[in-house]
């Protein structure tokens, strides 16, 4: 099994299955296909993102016992990345670890079970995780694909998580009056203004120096479309990567 998953897992790793390029999201799930024979595949697919589900039998259960999840979309890299490589003992390649490797196991456990198992089970490979999950699960649940129990193998250091955070992406701008830099007091300066609400983050949400369950706030960027020394800027963009626990929401 161990020869089978590694020579599968280097077919995943070698296609380079990133959001901007559509037609190798279509790829990766072919060659996840192909390991699939004999089993019912449905397929789904909104914006181009594809994504399948597959179990045994013709009629899909109205609620399987297990549902085995695996994303095999992967963020952006260089060629390189796209080319397997073994070192010392371990395997390198875009998605090796987040998360083709936990797919390919997946895929290849469920291939294996499936058609043991006393209850049904079906595997869920999407192509949209790492942009959001909306048109792989999401559209799958939403036209009646449900499960007592999911298991996702994203990576988890070996732990089992039970709950993950949910996350919100926010812009917050603030508007100033441009003014010369020399007439301060003609103007307003949009960053002065987002720097009180820096401040009020950092006080409500101070960051984290240890791993702990509570909801946290990233300031990722700062943007001004000022580009001179001489103006009081009029305006600024705080770019936020909220981390939201559930009791927070
Ligand atoms: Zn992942």
């Amino acid at each position: 099994m161990d020869t089978q998953i590694l020579e599968f897992l280097k077919q995943l790793i070698a296609v380079e299955s990133v959001d901007t390029k559509k037609e190798k999201l279509q790829e990766v799930i072919d060659v996840a296909v192909k390991q699939l024979d004999g089993f019912t595949i449905e397929r789904f697919n909104q914006n181009n993102h594809p994504s399948i589900l597959a179990y045994v039998g013709n009629k899909r259960p109205e609620k399987f016992k297990v549902i085995f999840n695996a994303h095999l979309d992967v963020v952006s890299g260089m060629p390189n990345q796209f080319i397997p490589t073994e070192k010392d003992g371990k395997l390198y390649g875009r998605g090796t670890n987040d998360m083709k490797g936990g797919g390919a196991v997946e895929i290849l456990v469920f291939k294996e079970l499936a058609k043991t198992l006393p209850y049904p089970v079906a595997l869920q490979l999407v192509t949209d995780e790492e942009i959001g999950g909306y048109d792989g699960t999401q559209l799958q649940i939403k036209n009646g694909v449900h499960a007592e129990f999911v298991i996702a193998g994203e990576p988890t250091d070996y732990g089992i998580n039970n709950k993950a955070k949910g996350i919100i992406w926010m812009n917050v701008k603030t508007k100033g009056v441009a003014a010369h830099g020399a007439y301060q007091w003609k103007g307003e300066s949009a960053i002065l203004k987002m720097k009180k609400a820096l401040d009020a983050i950092e006080k409500e949400f101070p960051a984290l120096t240890k791993e702990e369950w509570r909801t946290t706030i990233n300031i990722a960027k700062l943007e001004t479309s000022n580009s001179t020394y001489n103006k009081v800027p009029d305006d600024c963009v705080m770019k936020l990567d909220i981390r939201f626990i559930p009791e927070d929401w």
